[in-house]
């Protein structure tokens, strides 16, 4: 195609561009969805994933496109076709949602050329067997990613949770395919994260929770370079207080990260910011789902405490941040959220983000079943799908899934 289609700034084709320039009708279209739904014998567990492609399914067959549906399913062997890791129940479950035949393809990728046959006359959509047990799907395989092109005219990426992953169902495709866009769900994921990070209302606030500094130490220096204040919590809390010169006793901490705790404080201190840090704490002596909380001056801890949570004054200082923000970013919990005596300090941190009016995007596994237990789902402006895709992005790094997008822009 010559003529390049604009899309809102974001160098990409989108499915919209490309039906309203009349290239869907007809056509045969590959769209990688992520139907990575919890299955358990044979039963599908929560259908969310799928419910959320309805949508873009629903666009394509509207502009009388011929669907081709393309996902993952768990970590099968490659190469070997595994009867647990089937989508066969996701084309059933499929079907009667949307009403039409939903068909199951294991062969499609096995003729040379690739090909799929659409029952003509009576409409149906095809689910290629899960992308998984194909040689060559991890290793991102020329081969492969040629036989998935050869499937189709017009390839679409819908699966945000997979975009940080150059695999040959991601990625490969995209580098072979006649034409290639971005999908509603991807392009919603997308703007969602410019807007929190290219060009945010300010005050801009991101929390970063967890476990360790370790595994979010590129985050934490990225963004470091991007916000006004910077709160950190959980695990990751604990490392900056020792950096403070605090005493955290049994506490989660990692010593050898204090220096890069002290890079990040200057850094948005030299800003005019804050990285602010617990006052008081909720302590336990031991790692227990049933140990009982005491809060405690976080200057007066004994050598056996641990920290596990934040405490009310904490919490308060937090409050008066997260309400006068422009934007907020999360991503992990402040302490234990899973021990009830623990849950107070993220359950409040929920409860602001959500009272505020702020543009918040939130992602990442363990802030999504706080968002859930919390009850704060509707509040949150944008809920990231992708856990991985969501960190890497936040790192500044280019998803590999959409670098491909923008490069076959110009196509
Ligand atoms: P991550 O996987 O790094 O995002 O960390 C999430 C986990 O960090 C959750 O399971 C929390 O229970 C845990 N966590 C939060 N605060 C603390 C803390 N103070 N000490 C130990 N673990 C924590």
């Amino acid at each position: 195609m010559s003529e390049a289609i604009k899309s809102e700034g974001i160098k990409v084709k989108t499915l919209d561009d490309l039906i309203a320039a009349g290239l869907i009708s007809g056509k045969k279209v590959l769209m990688r969805v992520d139907f990575n739904v919890p299955i358990n014998n044979g039963k599908i567990e929560s259908d969310i994933r799928i419910k959320a492609a309805l949508p873009s399914i629903k666009k394509v067959l509207d502009a009388n496109g011929k669907l081709i549906l393309s996902s993952h399913l768990g970590r099968p062997k490659e190469g070997e076709f595994d009867e647990s890791a089937s989508l066969a129940p996701v084309a059933a479950h499929l079907s009667s949602l949307i009403n039409m035949p939903v068909r199951i393809d294991r062969e499609a990728l096995n003729s040379d050329p690739a090909c799929v046959n659409f029952n003509e006359g009576n409409k149906e959509v095809i689910l290629l067997e899960n992308v998984r047990f194909n040689k060559g799907e991890k290793d991102n395989s020329d081969e492969l990613s040629k036989k998935m092109a050869q499937l189709c005219d017009v390839y679409v990426h819908d699966a945000f949770g997979t975009a940080h992953r150059a695999q040959a169902s991601t990625h490969g495709v995209a580098k072979y395919a006649k034409i290639v866009c971005a999908g509603p769900l991807l392009m919603s994921e997308i703007k969602a994260l410019e807007k929190s990070l290219s060009n945010p209302k300010r005050p801009l606030v991101a929390i970063v929770g967890g476990s360790k500094v370790s595994s979010k130490l590129t985050v934490l220096k990225e963004l470091s370079n991007k916000v006004d204040q910077l709160i950190v919590g959980g695990g990751i809390a604990n490392t900056f207080l020792a950096a403070k010169g605090f005493n955290v006793g049994k506490s989660l901490y990692e010593k050898d990260l204090i220096p890069d705790a002290k890079d990040i404080i200057n850094k948005i201190e030299s800003k005019g910011g804050v990285v602010p840090l617990p006052v008081d704490v909720r302590v336990a002596k031991e790692f227990d789902i049933n140990a009982k909380a005491e809060i405690k001056s976080v200057d007066s801890l004994d050598d056996d405490d641990q920290i596990l949570d934040v405490g009310p004054k904490s919490s308060e200082n937090l409050s008066s941040l997260v309400l006068d923000a422009g934007t907020i970013v999360w991503n992990g919990p402040i302490g234990v959220f899973e021990f009830p005596e623990f849950s107070q300090g993220t359950k409040a941190l929920s409860l602001d983000i959500a009272n505020s009016n702020a543009f918040s995007i939130a992602g990442g596994g363990d802030t999504l079943s706080a968002i859930d237990q919390f009850g704060v789902k509707d509040k949150i402006s944008y809920i990231s799908t992708g856990g991985g895709a969501f960190l890497e992005y936040l790192e500044g790094k280019e998803l590999p899934a959409l670098s491909i997008l923008k490069k076959r822009y110009e196509d």
